[in-house]
């Protein structure tokens, strides 16, 4: 029998569509397709790759936070807790809250939606823990609130603002302050350091780091940024057209990247000292609404071959839990066209 202990959540063939009406006419866009995850206890996992890939959609489909017209096609979300398997879609809606936030926190893009711009930092404490945490105080509540900031070094001023009044690097670390408030097992991160200078960015990295040191719990951070992902994931996964195209150890992939998306996603980035121009992937990622046959990569591809363009090659494992999925390297049989 399969042994889980040493994970937190696993997904099995998972699919997650957005079903647009255009003009009477249906539209298909395959944001999430054929995605099987296992991420572990007590470690950073990543998921990288250019906007519009799917990543956001995958963070959104893993919280089971899917709105029309984005529905789940097919395959199984399975967290791990206390030994038990839990479906996050069979569970029922008081299930399923409980879940979040006790056990999964999700840190959405932009983190203002999780205030209220007319409450103050600690009335949103107030009201989170209200909800977790029954039989509290006021003033009990406010002293956790404050013991929570001190603990993550953060200016106590911070709980008597309002959201507004905050810095975009603050506000951001206060959202991922209140994502660890519960000490959940899993935190969703969603592209926390977008549009922070490179300095506050810092700060950000390094309070997710001291949180999963402390409550050694486990961060999924989607960035699109890969000097994040060097800094900071234990393993990182690539992701291109709503697939996952690499995975592995991040110093490995980037040691080693497999796929010529990775390779050209590691070029890009610059190096210390190295003055010589960065060359990134040619042309524009596919509409997800009209992927090209075979693998989708093919149109931007240096190494496209002919069973390129018609089969689609599955994720494998090359060695040590370095996956790729790649014609280079699968020297099996893919999918046909419309398979997957
Ligand atoms: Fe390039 Fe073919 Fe590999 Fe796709 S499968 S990345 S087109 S070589």
């Amino acid at each position: 029998m399969e042994n889980n202990a040493s994970y937190v959540l696993k997904t099995r063939n998972l699919k997650a569509y957005y079903i647009l009406d255009d003009l009477g006419k249906k539209k298909t866009v395959k944001a999430v397709d054929d995605v099987n995850l296992e991420i572990r206890k007590n470690e950073i996992y990543g998921i990288a790759g250019e906007s519009g890939c799917g990543k956001t959609t995958l963070m959104k489909t893993l919280y089971a936070l899917l709105k029309p017209p984005l529905r789940l096609i097919d395959g199984k979300v399975l967290y791990y807790r206390d030994g038990e398997e839990m479906d996050i879609y069979a569970l029922d809606n008081e299930e399923r809250r409980k879940l979040r936030w006790e056990y999964i926190a999700y840190i959405p893009q932009g983190a203002m939606s999780i205030f209220n711009p007319v409450l103050k930092i600690k009335e949103t404490y107030r009201d989170f823990l209200d909800s977790h945490l029954s039989g509290k105080t006021r003033d009990e509540i406010f002293e956790i609130a404050r013991e929570h900031i001190r603990q993550l070094g953060l200016p106590l001023k911070v709980l008597d603002s309002y959201p507004h009044q905050l810095s975009g690097g603050m506000r951001q670390r206060v959202a991922i302050a209140l994502a660890a408030l519960l000490k959940p097992a899993v935190i969703f991160a969603d592209e926390p350091t977008t549009a922070l200078d490179v300095v506050v960015q810092r700060g950000v990295v390094q309070l997710l780091n001291e949180i999963q040191d402390g409550l050694e719990n486990t961060i999924i951070l989607v960035t699109h940024d890969m000097g994040i992902h060097a800094n900071i994931t234990d393993r990182l996964a690539i992701m291109y057209a709503g697939k996952i195209i690499e995975e592995g150890n991040t110093d490995e992939i980037f040691d080693n990247p497999l796929h010529p998306y990775t390779k050209y996603l590691i070029n890009s980035l610059p190096r210390f000292g190295d003055r010589g121009s960065r060359v990134s992937a040619p042309g524009n990622p596919p509409s997800l609404a009209n992927l090209p046959g075979g693998c989708s990569f093919h149109p931007r591809c240096p190494h496209k071959m002919d069973i390129c363009e018609k089969k689609i090659p599955e994720l494998n494992d090359q060695g040590n839990g370095h996956k790729a999925a790649c014609w280079l390297l699968n020297g099996g049989e893919g999918k046909d066209e419309g398979t997957s």
